[in-house]
């Protein structure tokens, strides 16, 4: 196992940077401040999506500029054939590149679409439904959202009810999709469906995997507000939405089964890691800083240096977790258990040093955003993370599901 990188790798990290440096459009400013930085490969609360379609017609100009130099080279989707668009590139060149990017403070392009929704459909698609789909995501020109939760169906994935009836050529939808990440600004939607009808059947039987264009008539669309008071997320209905059977990926009722693939995509942890080293850094060199350092005051510090060692030293194993499931994937390896130890390792990190943050602003923890006579310390970033870090253990499976599949696929421990 490498932990570092290899020569042809630190060459390909410098080429990156370069690439960064003189690529990124200088009118594009994304915005720090729109509160929809959920998705593990936002920095600092960014989100491209968001930026794509803000009202803020040079924000939105700078967001597809990004995205077309990005494409250009096939780093939106870095890990796939060229013929769709990707650069063929290894597991830990295209976890060098997004670090790279995301070390920049840039936002990456396209997320969900690039790492769930395309390897699903290198898998499981048609050679119609990659030709049409997968050469516009690599160009960061179709932006997808994943439904799979409702609202009596998150852990429980299998107990979903959303129906789909065929009909002739088309399935006709009807049912409600909840906690839609960005799905307001989607072009696209993949969704788990339920065609069969069978009472004895297993439920995870009977479920079925569609793509669903985010336009098609029927379908209703409202966001929801979160804590922070943004809109990361939203409710999708359905009724009476057509969608073409074409459109179904893989075989009819045996939809859980590619879901569960998607699943394995997460990349768990891959892009946090940047995220909280992003935040550490920041954090300590505030604490350099003459406001800072009263902080640490001994009226203050209550243990707050070794606090903050500790948070040095879990960023550092959450870094070398990632690039392990790297390192794996390129030796052809499919991430099992270990993906789940990963999103529940750096899940409930997120929410500690969302917490020795706060803890290290003291009063100042409070502030939202200031004013100029009071300005939040780094702009407020502590706080917003420890709003940010409460969704940090549900959003891609709940802390007791991962520690569930730990203890059972993992250790082969019965099941309780
Ligand atoms: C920010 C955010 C973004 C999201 N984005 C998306 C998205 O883009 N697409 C999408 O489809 N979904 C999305 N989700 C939904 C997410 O997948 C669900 O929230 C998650 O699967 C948990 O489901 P639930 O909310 O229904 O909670 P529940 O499943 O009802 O869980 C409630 C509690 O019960 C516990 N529990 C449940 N079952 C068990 C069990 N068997 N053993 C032990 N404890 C258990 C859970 O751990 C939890 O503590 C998002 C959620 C969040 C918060």
């Amino acid at each position: 196992m490498n932990w570092g990188d290899t020569e042809e790798e630190a060459a390909f990290r410098r080429s990156v940077r370069r690439f960064v440096r003189d690529a990124f459009p200088a009118a594009y400013r994304p915005d720090p401040h729109a509160e929809n930085g959920l998705e593990p490969e936002d920095v600092r609360g960014y989100n491209w999506p968001a930026d794509l379609r803000s009202a803020d017609a040079t924000r939105a100009a700078g967001a597809r500029a990004w995205a077309a130099a990005l494409a250009r080279r096939g780093w939106i989707a870095p890990r796939w054939p060229r013929r769709y668009g990707g650069a063929d590139l290894s597991a830990t060149r295209a976890f060098i590149l997004h670090e790279e990017i995301m070390r920049a403070g840039k936002p990456a392009v396209n997320g969900l679409g690039v790492f769930l929704l395309g390897p699903t459909l290198l898998v499981h698609g048609t050679a119609v439904q990659k030709a049409e789909h997968l050469p516009p995501t690599a160009r960061g020109e179709r932006v997808w959202a994943q439904g799979f939760s409702e609202p009596e169906a998150g852990s429980d994935l299998a107990g979903l009810c959303t129906r789909a009836v065929r009909e002739g050529d088309q399935y006709v939808v009807n049912g409600q999709k909840v906690w839609t990440s960005l799905g307001h600004h989607a072009d696209w939607l993949f969704v788990l469906v339920r065609t069969g009808s069978d009472p004895g059947a297993p439920r995870h039987r009977g479920i079925t995997f569609l793509l669903v264009d985010a336009r098609s008539p029927g379908i209703t669309i409202r966001p929801i507000t979160d804590i922070r008071g943004a809109a990361p997320f939203c409710e999708i209905f359905f009724e009476d939405v057509r969608v073409p059977v074409a459109n179904r990926v893989g075989e009819e009722g045996m939809g859980w089964y590619v879901a569960m693939d998607t699943l394995s995509f997460e990349r768990a942890g891959l892009g946090t890691t940047i995220k909280f080293d992003h935040a550490l850094t920041d954090l300590i060199a505030y604490l350099k800083t003459e406001h800072g350092a009263e902080q640490l005051h001994p009226e203050w510090d209550h243990g707050l240096r070794s606090e903050i060692a500790r948070r040095y030293i879990e960023v550092r194993v959450s870094h070398q977790l990632a690039r392990y499931a790297v390192a794996r994937e390129d030796a052809g390896e499919v991430p099992g258990h270990e993906a789940s130890v990963n999103q529940l390792f750096s899940a409930e990190l997120h929410q500690r040093l969302a917490r020795t943050g706060a803890r290290a602003f003291g009063p100042h923890g409070l502030l939202w955003r200031g004013d100029e006579t009071q300005p939040a310390p780094l702009d407020g970033a502590f706080t917003h993370l420890w709003f940010d870090a409460v969704a940090a253990t549900f959003m891609g499976g709940t802390s007791e599901i991962q520690r569930n599949v730990i203890a059972t696929r993992g250790l082969g421990l019965p099941s309780a």
